[in-house]
Parts: structure tokens; C-alpha cells; sequence
């Protein structure tokens, strides 16, 4: 599938690289030469936490359309050409099966997010372990790719983002490290109000419309069931939908989340049977103009409104 052209490309980036690391500049680097790295993101939360860590020493771009499905993501000749030419791909192994290849045909210019993530498998946060067994596509070693989700692990990506840029532009370090501290310190401050707006609600299962949600419920005290898997094209059984639908009203819950870019008729069907309400609660995969603000923080800080009125907190 790779091109000779795209192979050459990617050789030429890796040896720019090289000789950055080297310091001995790079000669024939665009982006070298007007001082900024580019960087390339598999999707969102990573592009916003590549753009906060390398400030205005790096050039990023997400490879995941705005409105696009990440998890479904396809890359383009276009796409591919961008990972091959870029100082440095951001990207999360096991999330975006597309870009598992390139990152590996880029090589040392791959950086996966998930090492510093600590991700676990999908079944840390459940109540009912055997909704995911049932639905379960990856076999029993899935991993939960969803770590953004939890702030104080996406600061661990920054802290560990800071580093990988300084090997790359060892002048930005302090830049890096200054940035890196920043972020830090906005996702705990998120975290903090996170913790207080979750310590004390009425329901703790939490009913999504697909399984991205673990690592915030288990920062938080949460129990989550995915409708859908790990993945939203992961979807239910007729059995796996009835056992939800149980849940839903043994455990008096009053909100069934949707989110912004799946579709949510699964989950309405859930809730409509079970006689509840839906909300959306934006697992942000990436941002459209109906996301309910204009980053992260912003959208993570509606989440925490969506569910203490969902879950009944106080
Ligand atoms: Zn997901």
C-alpha cells in the first residue's frame, strides 16, 4: 500500500530528526527552517495537548477531521504524506487502527501517548463485567484506549509530550517544561472540581452510549456500562440491550448519555424502553460545532454539569 515516494519521504523526515537530536540543524526541513516542529495528532485531545505542551515552537495538526468518528479514522494519500514529512507523530496505539501502521512505518518519529497514559484493559470500571465480555471485539486483553478522559493522566502525557519535543528542539526545553507545568496545572484544577461535583451522587452507574468512559469513573467512583464497546461500532446484542435495559431500572437510573458524534438511537431505544431521559456526555473523540465548548477544559467542565444533574449529585 505504501508508496516508494511516501517510503523516501519518511526516510528524509527521520533523518531531519536525526540531525535535530544531533543539533546540527536541518537543512532541506521546512519546518526546521522557520523554527517551529511539525507535529501531526491522531485526534483531538491530542492535538489540544500537543498545541498547549509546544506553545509556538511547534506547528500541530489533528489527522482526524473536525465532526469525524475517531476511532474510524482512514488516512488519505494526503494523510499519509503528513505522518511521512512530520518531526513527530502524536498518536495512541490500539485507537485509531489506521494509524497504527503509519505510526510504525514512521518509526522513531512515532510517539505513542499511551505509554505515559498507564492505560489498563476495558474492564477496570464495571459493575457488570459481563457486558463487556459479551460484546467484547479486541478478545480478553482489550485494552481501554480512553485515558483523556481522566485529566490527571492526560497531564501525565504532557509532562511526558515536554520531554519527547526537548530530545527533538533541546532550545525549547524550558518552553516545554514551562508549558507542560501549565497544562498540569489547569487539569488539576479540573480534576479538583471533578472530584467535588462527583463526591456525593445518587446514582453511581453511569449508562454510555459506548465504553469510553472507564477511566473517568474510576478517578471518580463510577461505575460505567457501555451500550456499545470499547468502540461505538462495537454494538449490542438484543440480549446485551435487554440486560441494559434492566440495569437502567434496577438501579433507579434517570439518564441514559448519547453522545455528539455517534449515533444516538441505540441509546435512545435504551431509554425509551426504560422510561428515562437522555443527555449528551461528550467522550471528545474530537469537537463539532454542536460540542458544548470550544476545548477540552470547556467541554470536559459541561460533562461535569451533565452528570451531576444526570447522576443526581450534590
Ligand atoms: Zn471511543
Amino acid at each position: 500500500m505504501r508508496t516508494p515516494a511516501a517510503r523516501w519521504t519518511a526516510s528524509l523526515a527521520l533523518t531531519a530528526t536525526a540531525l535535530l537530536a544531533a543539533g546540527c540543524g536541518a537543512e532541506g526541513d521546512d519546518a526546521a527552517a522557520d523554527g517551529e516542529l511539525t507535529v501531526v495528532a491522531g485526534f483531538y485531545p491530542l492535538e489540544w495537548a500537543a498545541a498547549r505542551v509546544g506553545g509556538n515552537r511547534i506547528a500541530v495538526t489533528s489527522l482526524t477531521p473536525s465532526g469525524a468518528e475517531a476511532h474510524d479514522l482512514e488516512l488519505t494519500p494526503r494523510d499519509v504524506g503528513a505522518v511521512g514529512s512530520a518531526d513527530l507523530l502524536v498518536y495512541l496505539e490500539g485507537f485509531q487502527p489506521a494509524l497504527d501502521e503509519a505510526a510504525a512505518e514512521a518509526g522513531d518519529a512515532a510517539w505513542d501517548a499511551g505509554q505515559a497514559a498507564d492505560l489498563v484493559e476495558g474492564e477496570h470500571a464495571h459493575g457488570d463485567e459481563e457486558h463487556a465480555d459479551e460484546e467484547d471485539g479486541h478478545g480478553d486483553e482489550a485494552v481501554d484506549p480512553h485515558f483523556w478522559l481522566d485529566p490527571t493522566r492526560l497531564a501525565a502525557v504532557g509532562d511526558a509530550l515536554a520531554e519527547r519535543l526537548t530530545e527533538l528542539d533541546p532550545d525549547g526545553a524550558a518552553t516545554y517544561e514551562g508549558n507542560a507545568a501549565a497544562l498540569r496545572a489547569d487539569l488539576e484544577a479540573l480534576d479538583a472540581e471533578m472530584q467535588e461535583g462527583l463526591a456525593g451522587c445518587a446514582v453511581d452507574t453511569l449508562v454510555t452510549s459506548h465504553e469510553a468512559f472507564g477511566y473517568l469513573a474510576e478517578r471518580y467512583g463510577l461505575d460505567v456500562v457501555g451500550i456499545s464497546g470499547l468502540s461505538p461500532s462495537q454494538e449490542p446484542s438484543a440480549a446485551g440491550l435487554a440486560e441494559i435495559t434492566g440495569l437502567v431500572r434496577d438501579r433507579g437510573i434517570t439518564t441514559v448519555y448519547t453522545e455528539t458524534l455517534v449515533d444516538p438511537a441505540v441509546a435512545e431505544t435504551v431509554a425509551e424502553e426504560a422510561g428515562v431521559r437522555t443527555a449528551v456526555l461528550d467522550p471528545i473523540e474530537g469537537l463539532t460545532d454542536e460540542s458544548a465548548g470550544e476545548d477540552y477544559l470547556q467541554v470536559m467542565r459541561a460533562n461535569l454539569a451533565t452528570l451531576q444533574e444526570g447522576q443526581g449529585c450534590s
